[in-house]
Order: structure tokens, then C-alpha cells, then sequence
């Protein structure tokens, strides 16, 4: 799966499972561009994780800046629920690499609460950053992508999209929100060369599942079938395959990445 020459686009770069998207796209020959919320601390991180990944990946295509030579990972700061941040990170992306070929919707939150004790704020933050934030990253990309009649975009939605959780509905609900946009612009855009794809990871080990007790996870773990939970690196092969021209005749799927735990 070689990305060498394409530029890839990641949303909720700094850590968890963007991280190892990021490296991960970056290691196959992609320029990346990630953003989150802050562009300092973390995502100035995985930007340099993307530069080492980089260096050790295959010599890039010819006329593409070479190995170790200006840097082809940037960092944006941007709220995705916010219009104006996602219109200059997509303007930023293309400006700085004339292309946007891969668009990877990853930035999510929880909070978490049963319906009855759930406040209205609370759903409407994770609408807004899970489900509308996909909806405006791909809106601003897809004008990019058509007249490029080449597009790659994966959308991160999760299992519990699929089978709901009790004390995530709004969870649940953003994250089923994007398994219908998925296969909606999989139809839409599809005469146009554009694949959108969604993957949907089961239990993974990241800052959004570290508040669960040992025992709990270990009891997780036991029930599946592959018998551990995930990394970010499993859900990242996933990305960059659905990502690569190796999947150029599968849209409007839904990839699970889950160690068999709805099998
Ligand atoms: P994480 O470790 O909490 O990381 C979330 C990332 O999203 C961070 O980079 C965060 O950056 C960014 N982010 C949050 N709100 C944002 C916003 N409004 N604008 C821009 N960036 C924002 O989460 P994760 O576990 O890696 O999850 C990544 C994706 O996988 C999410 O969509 C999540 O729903 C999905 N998922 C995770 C699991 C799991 O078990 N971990 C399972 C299924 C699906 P800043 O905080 O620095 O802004």
C-alpha cells in the first residue's frame, strides 16, 4: 500500500488512534496533515512520529520532496464542529500540497450518562464534534476531490453505532449518524472517483477507554473472541488499506475492527 505523493488529511491527529493513522499514512509515503484542537504539545508530537515514520518508508516518487527533506507533516489547530477552523485547515492542506487526496474523520468525544441523567449539553457536544464534524470536513473536501476525480475518505464510527450501548446514546447516535452519511456520500460522490468507507472499532486501548477499572477491562478482553483489546495500530491497517488505491472498488462499507466481538 503505497501512499507516496498522496496527501492525507487526519482529524483528532494527536493522539489515540489518529496518532497511528497519522504514522501509519505517513510510514506508506503520504504527506500528512493533522489537526486537533490545540496545535501544540501532543500533535507537535505525533508530527514528529510522522517525520521518523517517514524517513524509514520507501524513497518517495519522483518530483516528491525526498525522504528527510522538508518536513510533510503539518499541524493545524481546529475544532471540527467549527465551519471557519475546518475551511482553513482543508485551505491550509491544499495550499501547502496542492492536493487533498485522503480524508480521515477520526476526531470523537464521549459523555457518557444514562438518557434520564444525560444533559442536553452533552449531546449535543458529541452531535457536534463526532457526527456534524464529519459533515463539514467532508463537505470542504469533496469540491477538492471532485475536481481531482480522486478521493479517499474513512470515517471513524464504532461499533456501538452499529449495536448501541446503554449510557452512550448520544454516543451511539453520532456514531450511526456516520455510518449513514458514509454509505449516503459513497452514493453521491461515487461517479466522481471518491470511495468513502467507514471503519468501526470495537474496545481499543486510548485515552477514551483508559478511565475503565483493570478488572473490567480484563473481563472485556475475556469475552473477545481474539481475547485482548485492540490498539490504535490494528484500527490504523485498516485505515490506510481502505485509504490506498488497493481499495479502489469498495465503497459505502462498513469495516469493522473489533477481534470478532460481534462475530
Ligand atoms: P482519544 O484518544 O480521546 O483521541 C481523540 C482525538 O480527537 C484527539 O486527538 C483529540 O484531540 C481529537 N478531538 C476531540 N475533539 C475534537 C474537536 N472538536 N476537534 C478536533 N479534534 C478533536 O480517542 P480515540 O480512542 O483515539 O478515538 C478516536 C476515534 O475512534 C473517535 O472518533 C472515537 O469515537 C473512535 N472510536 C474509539 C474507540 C475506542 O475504543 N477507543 C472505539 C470505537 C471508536 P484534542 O483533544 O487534542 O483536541
Amino acid at each position: 500500500m503505497d501512499l507516496s505523493g498522496k496527501t492525507a488529511v487526519v482529524t483528532g491527529g494527536s493522539r489515540g488512534i489518529g496518532r497511528e493513522i497519522c504514522i501509519e499514512l505517513a510510514k506508506r509515503g503520504a504527506n500528512v496533515v493533522l489537526c486537533a484542537r490545540s496545535a501544540e504539545g501532543a500533535a507537535q508530537e505525533t508530527a514528529a512520529l510522522c517525520e521518523a515514520a517517514r524517513a524509514e518508508s520507501p524513497a518517495p516518487a519522483e518530483g516528491e520532496p525526498q525522504n528527510g527533506q522538508d518536513p510533510r507533516t503539518i499541524v493545524v489547530a481546529c475544532n471540527v464542529a467549527d465551519a471557519g477552523d475546518v475551511k482553513t485547515l482543508m485551505e491550509t492542506a491544499r495550499r501547502t500540497f496542492g492536493r487533498i487526496d485522503i480524508l480521515v474523520n477520526n476526531a470523537g468525544i464521549t459523555k457518557d450518562g444514562l438518557l434520564m441523567r444525560m444533559k442536553e449539553e452533552d449531546f449535543d457536544a458529541v452531535i457536534n464534534t463526532n457526527l456534524k464534524g464529519a459533515f463539514l470536513c467532508m463537505k470542504e473536501v469533496s469540491g477538492v476531490m471532485m475536481r481531482q476525480r480522486y478521493g479517499r475518505i474513512v470515517n471513524i464510527s464504532s461499533v456501538v453505532g452499529i449495536h448501541g450501548n446503554a449510557g452512550q446514546m448520544n454516543y451511539a447516535a453520532s456514531k450511526a449518524g456516520v455510518i449513514g452519511m458514509t454509505k449516503s456520500m459513497a452514493r453521491e460522490l461515487g461517479s466522481r472517483g471518491i470511495t468513502v468507507n467507514a471503519v468501526a472499532p470495537g474496545f481499543i486501548d486510548t485515552d477514551m477507554t483508559a478511565a475503565l477499572a483493570p478488572d473490567t477491562r480484563e473481563k472485556m478482553a475475556e469475552q473477545i473472541p481474539l481475547k485482548r483489546i485492540g490498539t490504535p495500530q490494528d484500527v490504523a491497517k485498516a485505515v490506510a488499506f481502505l485509504a490506498s488505491d488497493e481499495a479502489a472498488y469498495i465503497t459505502g462499507q462498513v469495516l469493522s475492527v473489533d477481534g470478532g466481538m460481534y462475530t
